[in-house]
């Protein structure tokens, strides 16, 4: 082939395929600077986002995906920034007559706007569409800039174990919003998980991904969840690219959540180090080759190091897209840094 001016046309540029494994409120903000860091840099991209399913539960009839409807609205930039979660300019009309009525969650804030979404997921998964299927119907309506895949479309449910006894776990939004997590979590399980496999495309994208990250999400009840569905684990393991994770720990604390709670739960440090070494690098049968701390916790880097993780110190705060681009620009820098070493 040849160009108009009769030289050669360059190859094209195969579009870089991200693939981000998120949570909801800190995945969503993660993916909204990931696809402004791609637009940026002027590099035609594909991103793609596996979100946690392990929050979904059925509430007045209906199927509610906080962490898939967390990314959705991030994405569509219909989001509560102040909140965090749910619908800006949103209303609570209808969950007041539910209420009225005796049938409403009063612990669980279901919008107005909110349940036009969950009226329309209900309808399609009982039309018998596959949750990935119905994300995707969903998600058209808006101008994301990603693919949402669900983790897994079974129903894979994080329980919390509060108590020794064999009903003695609670559904994960229950313990967390509507008890404020105040039975202390003894550990989390995955029901369900045993029958349960990756969602359509999902391993596709964690194979074919040129840049793989970990957002800085819930490293326990939200990416710990993905990886627990059998079969992710080894995929990003296996995963060609390099896997780079954000931390979601600046200084002792997280930036907001119960992060601590559940990294306390399972015996894991409350760190940036901590989570890093939780996940373990790739090369001592853990799950990442790089980790991205904030410039606060900059020591964490020569620790790290001991541990086989490729650590940099950056601003990992999003306190705007502008911020989380550069975090994501930052993740990818070190994942190219690595790509050239290794
Ligand atoms: P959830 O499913 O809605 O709980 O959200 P995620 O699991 O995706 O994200 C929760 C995590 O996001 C928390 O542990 C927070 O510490 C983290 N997070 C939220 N905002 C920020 C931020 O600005 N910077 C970083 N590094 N982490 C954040
Ligand atoms: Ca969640």
């Amino acid at each position: 082939m040849t160009s108009p001016a009769g030289g050669p046309t360059a190859e094209a540029t195969p579009p870089l395929r991200v693939t981000v494994l998120s949570g909801g409120v800190g995945g969503a903000r993660f993916a909204r600077g990931m696809r402004r860091h791609l637009a940026r840099s002027g590099r035609e991209a594909a991103l793609t986002c596996i979100v946690n399913t392990g929050d979904d539960m059925w509430l007045n009839g209906l199927r509610v995906c906080p962490d898939l409807d967390s990314v959705m609205y991030g994405l569509a930039g219909v989001h509560d920034r102040d909140r965090g979660w749910g619908r800006a300019d949103e209303t609570e009309r209808v969950s007041a007559e539910l209420l009225a009525y005796g049938v409403g969650a009063d612990w669980f804030t279901l919008g107005d706007l909110d349940l036009g979404t969950h009226i329309a997921r209900s309808q399609m998964l009982r039309e018998g569409l596959g949750l990935t299927e119905v994300t995707s119907r969903l998600s058209s309506r808006w101008d994301l800039g990603a693919t949402l895949l669900p983790a897994t479309e079974h129903s894979v449910e994080t329980r919390v174990r509060v108590g020794d006894g064999p009903d003695d776990t609670l559904h994960f939004e229950e313990w967390w919003v509507r008890h404020r997590a105040a039975m202390p979590a003894l550990g989390f399980e995955q029901a369900g998980a045993d029958a349960a496999g990756p969602g359509p495309g999902v391993l596709e994208a964690i194979a074919e991904a040129d840049l793989l990250v970990l957002a800085p999400s819930n490293p326990i009840v939200s990416i710990g969840t993905i990886l627990g569905i059998p079969g992710l684990r080894e995929a990003v393991r296996s995963a060609s690219s390099p896997v780079v994770g954000v931390s979601p720990i600046l200084g002792d604390a997280p930036v907001l959540g119960m992060a601590a709670q559940c990294l306390t739960a399972v015996g894991a440090e409350v760190s940036a180090a901590g989570v890093a070494e939780h996940y373990g690098a790739r090369t001592r049968d853990g799950l990442i080759d790089g980790w991205l701390v904030d410039t606060k916790d900059a020591a964490a880097v020569d620790r790290l190091a001991g541990s086989g993780i490729a650590a940099r110190a950056v601003p990992l705060l999003m306190s705007s897209d502008e911020l989380a681009a550069d975090m994501a620009a930052a993740a990818q820098a070190l994942a190219s840094s690595l790509r050239v070493a290794g």
